[in-house]
């Protein structure tokens, strides 16, 4: 399946929350969410009362998108989190926020997810020291993430580091003047910006 390439304050709009897909954006009286909340198209304003199979495949949509995973993927994370020891829900948001694409974004490397993909896919990044370009790696406890020396004197770096407004996460410990970072422990739900509610993900995987 492609990747969806429309306009994404739409998904938020879908979802009626938001999923912080635009990067600064999102934290100004820009975002669309704070002045069209409703749907997006023609009947955007007729809310209809959904089915608990409905509810269940909202929150796996919201989630799937905050992440920009796609079916597939997903699924495969829903895979490894039930075979992780502990309960499913906690383990497939732990796994989520440790691919790579969203550490780069949670450390302040990029302003949104989808530039954070971006930035990896074009080799801008280290992980341990070695070259790190698949978005989709899931890191762990005491990997070391850094950009790359010859891409941290670039304009761009140097601006993103220095604008955006997303604010480093506990479970890592970053060095914004080295653009290095380290994970210090497992990220858990209230380290997530995005109200979720895995169980409802977790029925709907389970039938
Ligand atoms: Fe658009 Fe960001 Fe607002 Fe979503 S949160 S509607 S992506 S500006």
């Amino acid at each position: 399946m492609a990747r969806y390439t429309g306009p994404v304050c739409r998904l938020c709009r879908r979802e009626g929350v938001k999923l912080y897909l635009k990067g600064d954006r999102c934290y100004s009286d820009k975002c669309s969410i704070g002045r069209r909340n409703y749907a997006p198209g023609q009947h955007g304003q007729n809310k209809k009362k959904l089915t608990n199979h409905g509810v269940q495949l909202r929150e796996k949509q919201k989630v799937r998108k905050y992440y920009g995973v796609l079916e597939g993927q997903f699924a495969e994370y829903f895979n490894i989190a039930s075979k992780m020891p502990g309960k499913t829900g906690d383990n497939l948001l732990s796994v989520l926020e440790l691919r790579l694409d969203n550490v780069v974004y949670r450390l302040g490397f990029a302003a949104s997810r989808a530039e954070a993909r971006q930035l990896v896919v074009h080799g801008h990044f280290n992980v341990n020291g070695k070259k790190a370009d698949i978005p989709s790696m899931i890191l762990k406890v005491g990997d070391v993430i850094s950009v790359k020396d010859s891409s941290k004197s670039s304009a761009k770096f140097k601006s993103i580091v220095e604008n955006h407004k997303v604010t480093v996460a506990q479970w890592l410990q970053v060095e914004p003047d080295n653009f290095t970072g380290k994970i210090i422990a497992i990220p858990t739900k209230a380290d997530i910006e995005l109200p979720i509610e895995e169980h409802l993900i977790v029925e709907w995987y389970s039938k």
